[in-house]
């Protein structure tokens, strides 16, 4: 255990398996929301009419087609944008109505499929810069926790001096993740982080991510494209139809925490997704039939 973690962190002190306890903060009501792009001209309905449930703390993953609203949705949960009807809540506050203007905050932090990490700093200046402009840590406070939290995401205090263009994509990413949870959120959005990744490198950031989540216990909303990945990391997987985007099926993941990689190869994996990728594949050619390419 990173001593600096443990000390800064009372979560990672648990014993290493066991996962963090469920947060006060986080619950995520989406409800009825509509989105119309360009509504004085092209119209463009990106989503209808979409309901989303999420308890504080719960591992929430987002599949669809490309071009089905997943973004959209995320842009709107994450303040980026307006939405056009429906509301969204985050624990009983309104976060998102027609009447109300888009606000970002740190309470919700995304990770994107391609990085934002500021290349002239090193990674610890990265990950301390949020909580100490925002004067929510001293310099000192910044760097143990940075400290412990890196080193809890496959050893990345390693490279705390290192600046990000000398990373990987892989651990860029996973700098990223913890430069989140450095802002103790109520919500991590990631938008498809792993999406250009190869197999062997979207385990591996898995394990990191499983990792992070079990220390730091946050809600998590998943977007991807990738079922497998989205049935071994959440506790809940929702499919979305194609666009105009809603949510079409959700199904509780029930396989045990900590997961692991051999639980991709068994009944109960399998069957997890086989309920699931009918569904997918349906959206998938429906959004392909209309021009959209096919990713599911
Ligand atoms: P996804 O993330 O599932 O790929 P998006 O949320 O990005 O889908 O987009 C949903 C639909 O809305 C798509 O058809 C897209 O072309 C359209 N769209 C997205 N942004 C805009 C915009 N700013 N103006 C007009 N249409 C948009």
């Amino acid at each position: 255990m990173n001593a600096g973690l443990a000390q800064r962190n009372p979560e990672a002190s648990s014993t290493r398996g066991v996962m963090a306890e469920r947060p006060d903060v986080g619950k995520l009501s989406v409800r009825n929301v509509g989105k119309i792009y360009d509504p004085e001209g092209a119209a463009v309905v990106a989503v209808e009419d979409c309901d989303v449930e999420v308890e504080a703390g719960d591992f929430v993953a987002i599949v669809g087609p490309s071009g089905c609203g997943k973004s959209t949705l995320m842009n709107a949960i994450a303040g980026f944008d307006t939405i056009t009807s429906g509301e969204i809540m985050l624990d009983g506050v309104p976060l998102a109505s027609p009447q109300l203007a888009p606000r970002p905050g740190p309470d919700r932090v995304v990770v994107f499929q391609h990085g934002a990490l500021f290349p002239w700093k090193t990674v610890l200046e990265n990950v301390t810069y949020g909580p100490m402009v925002q004067g929510k840590l001293s310099a000192d406070e910044a760097r143990i926790k940075a400290m412990g939290l890196l080193g809890e995401c496959g050893g990345l205090d390693r490279v705390a001096d290192t600046y990000p263009p000398q990373l990987s994509s892989g651990m860029q990413r996973r700098v990223e993740i913890v430069r989140a949870l450095m802002n103790d959120p109520s919500i991590l959005l990631l938008d498809e982080p792993f999406r250009a990744m190869d197999t062997v490198s979207k385990t591996t950031m898995h394990r990191h991510l499983l990792q992070m989540y079990r220390l730091c216990r946050r809600t998590i909303i998943f977007i991807t494209h990738d079922l497998e990945e989205a049935v071994f990391l959440a506790d809940k997987v929702m499919i979305m139809t194609s666009r105009p985007g809603t949510m079409k099926k959700s199904l509780d993941i029930t396989l045990p925490r900590p997961r692991a990689t051999d639980m991709l190869t068994s009944e109960e994996f399998r069957e997890l997704k086989l309920q699931l990728s009918a569904t997918v594949h349906e959206e998938a050619k429906k959004a392909f039939v209309r021009g959209e390419r096919e990713q599911a």
